[in-house]
């Protein structure tokens, strides 16, 4: 039988409003800041934003749009550590068509939870000699960190410890083209 993709939500966490609100106030914050002073390439190249996928790529391409100043953007695929893989074991998948040395980049993240995803990549990109390299994540579990990772934007901490989907977040590959934020219904959990 056809289900709409909202029957499996409990309860919506962020909705479509909010989150485009935040979006439009993130990306007017970091224009503002790149405009003065955080861009440090010598060669005043436009700003690398990095998408990491597959989560983050609804959040990217708003985000983007609210940036109001010249920007080239490309995406990077890591490995889940979750399928038998412990922490720290985090695989690229794909990595960026450019080198990224002497430039400013601003990697673009859907959450941050244990940070393990976060300090790889870190680790990974900032071995490439940038100018600069910030983050910028739609949302942020800091009570769950297990390592200490530098997160420079937060579209919205979650206030407690819930797994979320939507916005580009999944269950189980499903759920990321939801305009919101929410929660499983237990049952959707169980099924999917
Ligand atoms: P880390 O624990 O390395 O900071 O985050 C790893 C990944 O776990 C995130 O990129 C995201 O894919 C996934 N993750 C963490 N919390 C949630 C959540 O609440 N919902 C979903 N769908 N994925 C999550």
């Amino acid at each position: 039988m056809e289900r709409a993709l909202t029957d499996g939500i409990e309860r919506v966490v962020i909705g479509a409003e909010a989150i485009a609100r935040r979006v439009r106030e993130l990306g007017s914050q970091i224009s503002e800041e790149y405009r003065t002073g955080a861009a440090k390439d010598p060669r005043g190249r436009p700003l690398l934003v990095v998408g990491i996928l597959k989560g983050a790529m609804p959040f990217m391409a708003d985000l983007v749009r609210a940036m109001d100043f010249p920007l080239e953007y490309d995406f990077m695929a890591v490995s889940s550590y979750g399928n038998g893989t412990s922490p720290g074991e985090v695989r690229i998948l794909k990595d960026l068509d450019c080198a990224i040395g002497g430039r400013d980049v601003l990697i673009v993240e859907d959450i941050v939870d244990t940070g393990h995803t976060l300090q790889h990549l870190l680790a990974g990109l900032s071995a490439r000699g940038p100018a600069s390299l910030r983050v910028c994540t739609l949302l942020d579990k800091p009570h769950r960190r297990e390592v200490e990772v530098p997160v420079d934007y937060v579209g919205f901490v979650l206030p407690e410890n819930l797994f979320v989907v939507g916005y580009g977040l999944d269950y189980a590959e499903v759920y990321r083209n939801l305009p919101f934020v929410g929660v499983l219904k237990p049952e959707c959990v169980r099924e999917a």
